[in-house]
């Protein structure tokens, strides 16, 4: 992990955070050329989040790029589950909601693997898990990328940021699918207040409830998207993980590593270590904070990115939130397959 990094700490105040990115883009060697489009791979947040960045950053990137003769757009895929992302024009629509639009940041908004999430393409792995992966086609129609990350906690994965960003963030929604196929729920009966929110929010109908009774999972038809358990008010569902919970972690660097193998030499990391809650910015709700804002991140390399971010947080912080979540095994994992900068 030898590639130059820089790290500018700010204030929790609009300006200070402004001028602690600015530092970051000055420091920036962008590998693009005049007139080049540049995709900036982000998060706009799921409806109802109240955690998700504000898109004033989103847009002090924007201005920058266009100043140096750059080509922007902003982006994002498509999810598998059934809040404001789903398919391509509900996402835009929470986009706009959220202010991540045209009007305000400057430049188009687009999703990456299309509309419908059908423009899909598939990129070599062969990795033990995954020897190929499907992302969105975007991959291929932009000439170079910033990854701007929120980084904060995640329930499956410890900690989201530029891997994570990449990872589930290009990815096609059979890609996450194939990453998250081993989540699925377990209830605790003593927790249950019978509400019947999993069973709305369930894409597959696998969550039934009968009228006062409990609910039950049908885990032949569950595809593992832990959408229940993320939006169960009470916490009474649990993550059970039908393979060894390393696994999940594994398959998020395969996927984050292929990407990577394809946009390398075209790509920047912005990581902003602000509003840093427990939770990620696809679940709707106002999330915990486990840490103070730190400032932003500019690196070359996601895995230095993010192994900078957790050493400013601070592992501990990010245990105390996920305490199950091996997420160390990201780190490992991609040294031991090549991908650690
Ligand atoms: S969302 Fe949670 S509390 Fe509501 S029915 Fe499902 S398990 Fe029970
Ligand atoms: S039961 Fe399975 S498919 Fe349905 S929301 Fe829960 S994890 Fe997703």
């Amino acid at each position: 992990m030898n590639k130059p990094i820089l790290y500018e700490n700010c204030l929790s105040t609009e300006k200070s955070r402004l001028k602690a990115l600015n530092t970051i883009l000055q420091w920036i060697q962008v590998p693009f050329k005049k007139n080049d489009s540049i995709g900036i791979k982000l998060h706009w947040g799921e409806i109802g989040n109240k955690n998700f960045l504000p898109p004033i950053y989103a847009r002090e990137i924007v201005r920058w790029l266009k100043e140096n003769n750059f080509n922007p757009f902003v982006f994002d895929n498509t999810v598998l589950y059934s809040g404001g992302r789903r398919d391509g024009k509900q996402s835009l629509k929470t986009a706009e909601t959220h202010n991540y639009s045209q009007d305000y940041l400057g430049c188009p908004v687009k999703i990456g693997d299309g509309l419908d999430g059908k423009s899909v393409v598939d990129l070599p792995a062969g990795f033990k898990n995954f020897e190929k992966v499907q992302v969105g086609k975007i991959v291929h129609q932009a000439d170079g990328f910033i990854i701007f990350s929120h980084f904060k906690g995640h329930m499956e994965t410890g900690f989201g940021g530029a891997i994570k960003n990449i990872s589930m963030g290009f990815a096609s929604r059979a890609q996450k699918q194939r990453m998250h196929a081993d989540a699925k729920p377990s209830l605790l009966e003593a927790k249950c207040v019978q509400c019947g929110e999993c069973v709305a929010v369930c894409p597959t109908g696998a969550a039934t409830m009968e009228e006062n009774e409990y609910p039950s999972y049908d885990l032949d038809k569950c595809i593992g998207c832990a959408q229940c358990i993320a939006m169960c008010p009470e916490t009474a569902l649990k993550i059970i993980w039908e393979t060894d919970i390393k696994i999940f972690q594994e398959k998020l660097v395969e996927t984050a590593a292929a990407v990577w193998k394809i946009i390398k030499n075209k790509t920047v990391i912005i990581n902003a270590l602000l509003n840093i809650v427990a939770e990620c910015d696809c679940l709707p709700g106002n999330h915990r904070s486990i840490a103070e804002d730190k400032g932003f991140i500019g690196a070359y390399h996601p895995v230095t990115a993010d192994a900078e971010s957790i050493k400013l947080v601070g592992a501990d912080c990010i245990n105390q939130a996920h305490r199950n979540i091996p997420w160390g095994r990201q780190f490992e994992y991609a040294r031991q397959i090549g991908f650690d900068g």
